[in-house]
Protein backbone atom coordinates (compact mmCIF):
# COMPACT_ATOMS: atom_id res chain seq x y z
CA UNK A 1 0.00 0.00 0.00
CA UNK A 2 1.38 3.37 -0.57
CA UNK A 3 0.84 6.30 1.47
CA UNK A 4 1.51 10.11 0.71
CA UNK A 5 2.21 13.13 2.66
CA UNK A 6 3.42 16.36 2.78
CA UNK A 7 6.26 15.89 4.64
CA UNK A 8 8.30 12.83 5.82
CA UNK A 9 10.65 13.46 9.17
CA UNK A 10 13.29 11.19 9.62
CA UNK A 11 14.62 10.37 13.32
CA UNK A 12 12.31 11.81 16.67
CA UNK A 13 14.33 14.08 18.70
CA UNK A 14 14.05 17.75 19.37
CA UNK A 15 14.83 18.90 15.57
CA UNK A 16 12.54 16.28 14.60
CA UNK A 17 9.60 17.04 17.32
CA UNK A 18 9.99 20.72 16.52
CA UNK A 19 10.08 20.76 12.68
CA UNK A 20 6.82 17.68 12.87
CA UNK A 21 5.03 19.91 15.32
CA UNK A 22 5.00 23.54 13.69
CA UNK A 23 4.07 21.70 10.24
CA UNK A 24 1.06 19.72 11.55
CA UNK A 25 -0.20 22.64 13.70
CA UNK A 26 0.14 24.58 9.98
CA UNK A 27 -2.13 21.83 9.03
CA UNK A 28 0.28 19.49 6.93
CA UNK A 29 0.38 16.27 6.61
CA UNK A 30 3.49 14.83 8.71
CA UNK A 31 4.97 11.83 9.47
CA UNK A 32 7.98 11.31 11.95
CA UNK A 33 10.05 7.69 11.53
CA UNK A 34 12.01 6.94 14.50
CA UNK A 35 14.06 4.14 15.19
CA UNK A 36 13.86 3.40 18.70
CA UNK A 37 10.73 3.29 20.95
CA UNK A 38 10.89 6.12 23.21
CA UNK A 39 11.86 7.32 26.47
CA UNK A 40 15.44 6.20 24.77
CA UNK A 41 18.94 7.50 26.46
CA UNK A 42 20.72 10.66 25.06
CA UNK A 43 23.65 12.57 26.50
CA UNK A 44 22.96 16.42 26.08
CA UNK A 45 21.45 17.90 29.47
CA UNK A 46 22.39 21.20 29.46
CA UNK A 47 20.69 23.63 27.49
CA UNK A 48 20.60 27.62 26.54
CA UNK A 49 17.64 30.07 27.01
CA UNK A 50 17.25 30.25 23.34
CA UNK A 51 15.77 26.81 23.18
CA UNK A 52 12.09 28.62 25.43
CA UNK A 53 11.67 30.70 22.20
CA UNK A 54 11.06 27.70 20.09
CA UNK A 55 9.22 25.70 23.00
CA UNK A 56 7.44 28.61 23.16
CA UNK A 57 6.15 29.06 18.96
CA UNK A 58 5.49 24.91 19.47
CA UNK A 59 3.02 25.62 22.10
CA UNK A 60 5.07 22.95 24.31
CA UNK A 61 6.72 25.08 27.25
CA UNK A 62 3.90 24.55 29.75
CA UNK A 63 3.98 20.51 29.23
CA UNK A 64 8.25 21.41 30.13
CA UNK A 65 7.80 23.68 32.52
CA UNK A 66 5.69 20.53 34.60
CA UNK A 67 8.58 17.75 33.69
CA UNK A 68 10.13 19.31 37.02
CA UNK A 69 13.34 19.99 34.98
CA UNK A 70 16.23 21.97 36.97
CA UNK A 71 15.86 25.58 35.85
CA UNK A 72 18.99 26.77 35.20
CA UNK A 73 20.87 30.08 35.81
CA UNK A 74 24.09 30.20 33.34
CA UNK A 75 27.51 28.30 34.06
CA UNK A 76 30.66 28.03 34.95
CA UNK A 77 33.91 27.79 33.51
CA UNK A 78 37.01 26.74 35.83
CA UNK A 79 40.89 26.12 34.65
CA UNK A 80 42.76 23.15 36.29
CA UNK A 81 45.32 25.12 37.86
CA UNK A 82 42.27 27.46 39.87
CA UNK A 83 40.84 30.22 37.50
CA UNK A 84 37.24 30.81 37.70
CA UNK A 85 34.91 32.35 36.11
CA UNK A 86 30.70 32.31 36.08
CA UNK A 87 27.98 34.30 33.80
CA UNK A 88 24.84 34.39 34.56
CA UNK A 89 22.00 34.05 31.48
CA UNK A 90 20.59 37.28 33.03
CA UNK A 91 23.49 39.26 32.17
CA UNK A 92 23.42 38.40 28.85
CA UNK A 93 23.25 41.63 25.88
CA UNK A 94 20.16 42.66 26.29
CA UNK A 95 19.11 39.26 27.91
CA UNK A 96 15.57 38.73 27.42
CA UNK A 97 15.52 34.96 28.86
CA UNK A 98 17.45 34.78 32.24
CA UNK A 99 17.06 30.99 32.71
CA UNK A 100 17.14 27.45 30.74
CA UNK A 101 16.86 24.16 32.39
CA UNK A 102 19.07 21.11 32.97
CA UNK A 103 16.71 18.23 31.09
CA UNK A 104 16.88 14.48 31.34
CA UNK A 105 17.08 13.98 28.02
CA UNK A 106 15.24 10.71 27.99
CA UNK A 107 11.77 12.73 29.45
CA UNK A 108 12.54 15.91 27.20
CA UNK A 109 12.72 14.37 23.92
CA UNK A 110 9.95 12.00 25.20
CA UNK A 111 7.50 15.07 26.04
CA UNK A 112 8.43 16.92 22.77
CA UNK A 113 7.91 13.78 20.20
CA UNK A 114 4.37 13.06 22.22
CA UNK A 115 3.59 17.55 21.56
CA UNK A 116 4.24 16.35 18.27
CA UNK A 117 1.79 13.70 18.26
CA UNK A 118 -0.74 15.71 19.80
CA UNK A 119 -0.03 18.04 17.06
CA UNK A 120 -0.92 15.87 14.94
CA UNK A 121 2.14 14.00 13.30
CA UNK A 122 1.52 10.64 12.35
CA UNK A 123 4.87 9.35 15.21
CA UNK A 124 6.27 5.58 13.91
CA UNK A 125 8.26 4.50 16.70
CA UNK A 126 10.38 1.25 15.89
CA UNK A 127 10.76 2.19 12.33
CA UNK A 128 13.80 3.28 11.06
CA UNK A 129 14.58 4.56 7.26
CA UNK A 130 17.38 3.15 5.68
CA UNK A 131 16.88 4.03 2.58
CA UNK A 132 14.86 6.53 0.01
CA UNK A 133 15.00 7.91 -3.31
CA UNK A 134 14.47 11.51 -4.32
CA UNK A 135 12.79 12.69 -7.45
CA UNK A 136 11.19 16.06 -8.57
CA UNK A 137 8.17 15.25 -7.45
CA UNK A 138 8.81 14.05 -3.98
CA UNK A 139 10.37 11.79 -2.12
CA UNK A 140 9.43 7.68 -1.64
CA UNK A 141 10.47 5.76 1.80
CA UNK A 142 10.78 2.49 2.51
CA UNK A 143 10.43 2.63 6.57
CA UNK A 144 10.89 -0.42 8.79
CA UNK A 145 10.47 -3.59 7.35
CA UNK A 146 10.53 -2.53 3.26
CA UNK A 147 7.04 -3.46 2.92
CA UNK A 148 5.82 -0.42 3.03
CA UNK A 149 5.99 2.54 0.71
CA UNK A 150 5.76 6.09 2.09
CA UNK A 151 5.91 9.02 -0.40
CA UNK A 152 5.80 12.56 0.93
CA UNK A 153 6.45 16.02 -1.55
CA UNK A 154 9.30 16.54 1.07
CA UNK A 155 11.61 14.99 3.61
CA UNK A 156 13.84 16.78 6.66
CA UNK A 157 16.39 14.53 7.99
CA UNK A 158 16.48 14.69 11.78
CA UNK A 159 18.68 11.67 12.14
CA UNK A 160 21.39 13.48 14.29
CA UNK A 161 24.47 11.77 13.97
CA UNK A 162 23.27 9.04 11.89
CA UNK A 163 23.09 11.90 9.18
CA UNK A 164 21.30 9.94 6.05
CA UNK A 165 21.45 12.42 3.45
CA UNK A 166 24.62 13.86 4.54
CA UNK A 167 26.19 10.26 4.43
CA UNK A 168 24.80 9.43 1.02
CA UNK A 169 25.38 12.15 -0.70
CA UNK A 170 29.06 12.95 0.85
CA UNK A 171 28.36 16.00 2.25
CA UNK A 172 30.04 15.68 5.51
CA UNK A 173 33.28 18.17 5.89
CA UNK A 174 34.63 16.70 9.26
CA UNK A 175 37.16 19.22 11.42
CA UNK A 176 40.14 16.83 12.11
CA UNK A 177 41.12 19.12 15.02
CA UNK A 178 37.69 18.04 16.47
CA UNK A 179 38.08 14.64 16.63
CA UNK A 180 37.32 14.50 20.25
CA UNK A 181 36.35 11.27 22.58
CA UNK A 182 33.67 11.14 25.77
CA UNK A 183 33.52 9.10 28.28
CA UNK A 184 30.79 10.05 30.61
CA UNK A 185 28.05 8.73 33.38
CA UNK A 186 25.42 10.06 36.06
CA UNK A 187 26.24 10.51 39.54
CA UNK A 188 24.69 10.77 43.13
CA UNK A 189 25.95 13.04 45.66
CA UNK A 190 27.92 15.08 44.15
CA UNK A 191 28.59 18.25 46.55
CA UNK A 192 26.61 21.05 44.85
CA UNK A 193 26.12 24.61 45.95
CA UNK A 194 22.82 26.37 47.35
CA UNK A 195 20.90 28.65 45.19
CA UNK A 196 21.46 30.01 41.56
CA UNK A 197 24.99 28.70 41.95
CA UNK A 198 23.91 24.89 42.08
CA UNK A 199 22.29 25.14 39.14
CA UNK A 200 25.33 26.12 36.78
CA UNK A 201 26.69 23.64 34.25
CA UNK A 202 30.52 23.31 35.27
CA UNK A 203 33.31 23.22 32.79
CA UNK A 204 36.80 22.00 33.84
CA UNK A 205 39.77 23.32 31.02
CA UNK A 206 42.92 20.92 31.61
CA UNK A 207 45.85 20.94 29.38
CA UNK A 208 44.45 18.27 27.21
CA UNK A 209 40.47 17.56 28.03
CA UNK A 210 37.92 19.65 29.44
CA UNK A 211 35.19 17.75 32.15
CA UNK A 212 31.44 18.81 32.33
CA UNK A 213 29.41 18.60 35.38
CA UNK A 214 25.44 18.91 34.74
CA UNK A 215 23.31 18.99 38.00
CA UNK A 216 19.90 17.38 37.05
CA UNK A 217 16.83 17.19 39.21
CA UNK A 218 17.17 15.57 42.51
CA UNK A 219 20.61 14.54 43.54
CA UNK A 220 21.82 13.33 40.11
CA UNK A 221 24.62 15.19 38.24
CA UNK A 222 25.93 14.34 34.48
CA UNK A 223 29.76 13.78 34.33
CA UNK A 224 31.96 13.28 31.08
CA UNK A 225 35.26 14.23 29.90
CA UNK A 226 36.03 15.08 26.47
CA UNK A 227 40.24 14.57 25.04
CA UNK A 228 41.12 14.16 22.20
CA UNK A 229 40.31 10.55 20.35
CA UNK A 230 44.37 9.78 20.33
CA UNK A 231 45.05 10.29 23.64
CA UNK A 232 41.59 7.93 24.43
CA UNK A 233 43.67 5.26 22.49
CA UNK A 234 46.71 5.97 23.93
CA UNK A 235 45.55 5.46 27.86
CA UNK A 236 44.83 1.50 26.28
CA UNK A 237 41.73 1.47 29.12
CA UNK A 238 38.20 0.39 29.30
CA UNK A 239 36.15 3.41 29.59
CA UNK A 240 35.15 2.78 33.07
CA UNK A 241 39.14 2.89 34.49
CA UNK A 242 40.03 5.83 31.79
CA UNK A 243 37.09 7.94 33.38
CA UNK A 244 37.80 7.19 37.43
CA UNK A 245 41.36 7.89 36.25
CA UNK A 246 40.96 11.32 34.88
CA UNK A 247 38.75 12.35 37.56
CA UNK A 248 41.03 11.14 40.08
CA UNK A 249 43.94 13.43 38.11
CA UNK A 250 41.85 16.58 38.54
CA UNK A 251 41.33 18.08 42.01
CA UNK A 252 39.36 20.86 40.42
CA UNK A 253 36.34 18.14 39.35
CA UNK A 254 37.58 15.44 42.04
CA UNK A 255 37.14 17.47 45.45
CA UNK A 256 33.15 17.75 44.25
CA UNK A 257 33.07 13.95 44.27
CA UNK A 258 34.36 13.14 47.35
CA UNK A 259 30.91 11.04 48.23
CA UNK A 260 29.96 10.41 44.61
CA UNK A 261 28.41 7.59 43.78
CA UNK A 262 28.19 6.12 40.13
CA UNK A 263 24.85 5.61 39.29
CA UNK A 264 24.87 4.58 35.68
CA UNK A 265 27.36 2.96 33.00
CA UNK A 266 29.80 4.63 31.42
CA UNK A 267 28.85 6.02 28.21
CA UNK A 268 31.84 6.03 25.34
CA UNK A 269 31.06 8.11 22.59
CA UNK A 270 33.48 9.11 19.63
CA UNK A 271 31.84 13.24 19.10
CA UNK A 272 34.17 14.57 15.44
CA UNK A 273 32.65 17.25 14.72
CA UNK A 274 30.80 17.58 11.04
CA UNK A 275 28.88 20.53 8.99
CA UNK A 276 27.18 19.33 5.74
CA UNK A 277 28.57 21.43 2.87
CA UNK A 278 24.85 22.09 2.23
CA UNK A 279 21.48 22.00 4.43
CA UNK A 280 19.19 21.55 1.58
CA UNK A 281 18.46 19.89 -2.32
CA UNK A 282 15.03 20.79 -4.48
CA UNK A 283 12.95 18.08 -2.11
CA UNK A 284 15.10 17.76 1.14
CA UNK A 285 16.82 20.10 4.17
CA UNK A 286 19.01 18.64 7.14
CA UNK A 287 18.23 19.69 10.86
CA UNK A 288 20.09 19.17 13.73
CA UNK A 289 23.06 17.18 14.20
CA UNK A 290 21.58 16.14 10.63
CA UNK A 291 23.07 19.16 9.01
CA UNK A 292 26.17 19.43 11.20
CA UNK A 293 27.52 18.70 14.74
CA UNK A 294 29.33 21.30 17.29
CA UNK A 295 31.45 20.09 19.49
CA UNK A 296 29.41 19.59 23.04
CA UNK A 297 31.23 22.29 24.91
CA UNK A 298 28.92 25.30 24.73
CA UNK A 299 25.79 23.45 24.96
CA UNK A 300 24.29 24.02 21.85
CA UNK A 301 22.96 21.02 20.25
CA UNK A 302 19.68 20.82 22.05
CA UNK A 303 19.42 24.52 20.89
CA UNK A 304 20.51 23.93 17.13
CA UNK A 305 18.45 21.16 16.81
CA UNK A 306 15.22 23.01 17.98
CA UNK A 307 15.89 26.04 16.04
CA UNK A 308 16.61 24.36 12.57
CA UNK A 309 13.97 22.36 13.10
CA UNK A 310 11.35 25.28 13.66
CA UNK A 311 13.29 27.09 10.24
CA UNK A 312 12.89 23.93 8.70
CA UNK A 313 9.31 23.60 9.04
CA UNK A 314 8.97 27.66 8.31
CA UNK A 315 10.53 27.30 4.97
CA UNK A 316 8.76 24.08 4.28
CA UNK A 317 5.27 25.94 5.09
CA UNK A 318 6.33 28.64 2.45
CA UNK A 319 7.19 25.69 -0.28
CA UNK A 320 4.28 24.01 0.01
CA UNK A 321 1.73 27.24 -0.10
CA UNK A 322 3.89 29.08 -2.94
CA UNK A 323 6.53 26.34 -4.72
CA UNK A 324 7.63 29.36 -6.56
CA UNK A 325 9.30 30.55 -3.47
CA UNK A 326 10.65 27.15 -2.57
CA UNK A 327 14.16 28.30 -3.60
CA UNK A 328 14.42 31.83 -1.48
CA UNK A 329 12.76 30.21 1.44
CA UNK A 330 15.09 27.68 1.38
CA UNK A 331 18.28 29.85 0.17
CA UNK A 332 17.32 31.97 3.93
CA UNK A 333 17.45 28.79 5.78
CA UNK A 334 21.08 27.33 4.85
CA UNK A 335 21.93 31.41 5.67
CA UNK A 336 20.50 31.95 8.63
CA UNK A 337 21.20 28.07 10.73
CA UNK A 338 24.71 27.85 8.61
CA UNK A 339 25.98 31.19 10.15
CA UNK A 340 24.79 29.58 14.11
CA UNK A 341 26.33 26.41 12.72
CA UNK A 342 29.89 28.32 12.22
CA UNK A 343 29.76 30.35 14.90
CA UNK A 344 29.67 27.97 17.30
CA UNK A 345 32.37 26.05 14.92
CA UNK A 346 34.51 29.00 15.60
CA UNK A 347 33.80 28.92 19.32
CA UNK A 348 34.42 25.18 19.75
CA UNK A 349 37.86 25.31 17.83
CA UNK A 350 38.95 28.16 20.13
CA UNK A 351 38.26 26.88 23.27
CA UNK A 352 41.19 24.44 22.65
CA UNK A 353 43.64 27.40 21.97
CA UNK A 354 45.56 28.31 25.14
CA UNK A 355 45.21 31.88 23.93
CA UNK A 356 40.99 31.64 24.31
CA UNK A 357 41.16 30.45 27.58
CA UNK A 358 43.18 32.75 28.84
CA UNK A 359 41.02 35.58 27.56
CA UNK A 360 37.84 34.01 29.05
CA UNK A 361 39.03 33.21 32.05
CA UNK A 362 40.21 37.13 33.01
CA UNK A 363 37.22 38.89 31.44
CA UNK A 364 37.85 42.67 30.57
CA UNK A 365 34.93 44.88 31.59
CA UNK A 366 35.30 46.85 28.39
CA UNK A 367 32.83 47.80 26.13
CA UNK A 368 29.71 45.47 27.50
CA UNK A 369 32.50 42.33 26.49
CA UNK A 370 30.80 40.10 29.20
CA UNK A 371 27.35 40.69 28.49
CA UNK A 372 27.96 40.16 24.71
CA UNK A 373 29.95 36.80 25.49
CA UNK A 374 27.28 35.86 27.96
CA UNK A 375 25.15 36.54 25.12
CA UNK A 376 26.48 34.12 22.56
CA UNK A 377 26.31 31.60 25.94
CA UNK A 378 22.68 32.15 26.16
CA UNK A 379 22.19 30.81 22.12
CA UNK A 380 22.11 34.71 20.97
CA UNK A 381 21.69 34.15 17.18
CA UNK A 382 24.58 37.48 16.70
CA UNK A 383 22.28 38.98 14.54
CA UNK A 384 22.26 42.67 15.95
CA UNK A 385 25.14 44.72 14.72
CA UNK A 386 26.00 45.75 18.64
CA UNK A 387 26.58 42.43 19.55
CA UNK A 388 28.74 42.24 15.88
CA UNK A 389 31.51 44.94 16.99
CA UNK A 390 32.21 43.53 20.09
CA UNK A 391 32.62 39.92 19.53
CA UNK A 392 34.92 41.01 17.02
CA UNK A 393 36.84 43.31 19.54
CA UNK A 394 36.92 39.78 21.75
CA UNK A 395 38.74 38.03 19.11
CA UNK A 396 41.02 40.58 18.53
CA UNK A 397 42.11 40.38 22.14
CA UNK A 398 42.28 36.66 21.63
CA UNK A 399 44.35 37.00 18.54
CA UNK A 400 46.51 39.51 20.82
CA UNK A 401 47.37 37.35 23.53
CA UNK A 402 48.74 34.92 21.14
CA UNK A 403 51.20 36.82 19.85
CA UNK A 404 52.10 39.35 23.29
CA UNK A 405 50.04 37.28 26.21
CA UNK A 406 49.68 41.19 27.57
CA UNK A 407 46.22 40.64 27.74
CA UNK A 408 45.99 38.12 30.20
CA UNK A 409 47.82 36.24 32.60
CA UNK A 410 49.33 33.09 31.22
CA UNK A 411 47.49 29.85 32.59
CA UNK A 412 49.28 26.36 33.35
CA UNK A 413 46.20 24.52 33.23
CA UNK A 414 48.21 21.76 35.13
CA UNK A 415 46.06 20.47 38.17
CA UNK A 416 46.09 22.29 41.76
CA UNK A 417 43.50 22.39 44.34
CA UNK A 418 41.60 25.06 45.06
C1 LIG B 1 29.13 13.76 24.44
C2 LIG B 1 28.05 14.71 24.04
C3 LIG B 1 27.60 15.66 24.96
C4 LIG B 1 26.58 16.56 24.59
N1 LIG B 1 26.16 17.50 25.49
C5 LIG B 1 25.23 18.41 25.10
C6 LIG B 1 24.75 19.37 26.03
O1 LIG B 1 25.13 19.41 27.20
N2 LIG B 1 23.81 20.26 25.58
C7 LIG B 1 23.35 20.24 24.30
O2 LIG B 1 22.52 21.09 23.95
N3 LIG B 1 23.76 19.30 23.42
C8 LIG B 1 24.67 18.39 23.80
N4 LIG B 1 25.07 17.43 22.91
C9 LIG B 1 24.49 17.43 21.56
C10 LIG B 1 23.01 17.03 21.57
O3 LIG B 1 22.84 15.81 22.25
C11 LIG B 1 22.52 16.92 20.13
O4 LIG B 1 22.96 18.06 19.43
C12 LIG B 1 20.99 16.83 20.02
O5 LIG B 1 20.51 15.65 20.58
C13 LIG B 1 20.59 16.89 18.55
O6 LIG B 1 19.20 16.66 18.39
P1 LIG B 1 18.68 15.97 17.03
O7 LIG B 1 17.21 15.95 17.11
O8 LIG B 1 19.35 16.60 15.88
O9 LIG B 1 19.28 14.49 17.09
P2 LIG B 1 19.04 13.33 18.14
O10 LIG B 1 18.68 13.84 19.46
O11 LIG B 1 20.25 12.46 18.04
O12 LIG B 1 17.79 12.57 17.56
C14 LIG B 1 17.89 11.86 16.34
C15 LIG B 1 16.86 10.72 16.38
O13 LIG B 1 16.86 10.10 15.10
C16 LIG B 1 16.70 8.71 15.28
N5 LIG B 1 17.24 8.05 14.08
C17 LIG B 1 18.53 7.95 13.71
N6 LIG B 1 18.64 7.30 12.54
C18 LIG B 1 17.37 6.99 12.17
C19 LIG B 1 16.83 6.32 11.05
N7 LIG B 1 17.61 5.83 10.08
N8 LIG B 1 15.49 6.16 10.98
C20 LIG B 1 14.69 6.66 11.95
N9 LIG B 1 15.15 7.29 13.04
C21 LIG B 1 16.49 7.48 13.14
C22 LIG B 1 17.47 8.40 16.55
O14 LIG B 1 17.00 7.21 17.15
C23 LIG B 1 17.19 9.65 17.39
O15 LIG B 1 16.12 9.47 18.29
C24 LIG B 1 26.04 16.50 23.27
C25 LIG B 1 26.48 15.53 22.37
C26 LIG B 1 27.47 14.64 22.75
C27 LIG B 1 27.95 13.61 21.75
Amino acid sequence: MNEAFDVAIIGGGPAGSSAGTLLAQAGRRVVIFEREKFPRFSVGESTLPAILNTLERMGVSEKIEQGGFLVKHGGEIVSACGQRVRFYFRNGFRAKRPTAYQVLRSEFDQILLDHAAESGCEVRQKTPVESFGIDDEGVTLRPGNGKQVVQARYVIDCSGRNCLIGNQFQLKRRFPHLRKFSLYAYYEDVRREEGPNGTLTRMVRTRDSWFWMIPLRGNTTSIGVVMDTEKFKALKMSPERALTQCVAEQPAVHQWMEKARRVTDVFATGDFSYRNAQLSGDRWLLAGDAAGFIDPVFSSGVYLALLSGEQAADALNMALDRPQQRAKAFRYYERRIGRVLDIYLRWASAWYTQEFIEVFLYPKEIFGLVPTVSAVLSGNEIRDFGMRWRLCIFHVLVALQKRTSKIAPKLTLLPKAT
